[in-house]
């Protein structure tokens, strides 16, 4: 194995240790729930859930679950749009 590739091994173990590194924008996934499949996604900040609970009270136990799995990983809508503003800033140029 060349050492550029190991190199590259060694600084994604530790980019893994630091997950504060990561911000969520957009997901799609499945969630095998106790007694079917849910279909969700994450998007601008906000979650969708196909479930009865989801449809009627806007949360439930599977879009909070993921929530615990990706701790402050998700980006908030307020929080994107300051980035989209700063990332903006740093382009112009002084
Ligand atoms: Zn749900």
């Amino acid at each position: 194995m060349d050492s550029a590739r190991i190199g590259k091994i060694m600084k994604a173990k530790q980019y893994a240790q630091e997950p504060e590194r990561i911000q969520i924008h957009d997901l799609s996934l499945t969630f095998q729930g106790t007694h079917s499949t849910h279909k969700i996604t994450f998007h601008d900040g906000q979650w969708q859930c196909d479930c009865d609970f989801f449809l009627r009270r806007g949360f439930c136990s599977h879009t909070m679950a993921i929530e615990r799995v990706f701790d402050g990983m998700l980006v908030e809508p307020e929080e994107e749009l300051e980035e989209v503003h700063s990332d903006v800033m740093a382009k112009v140029p002084a």
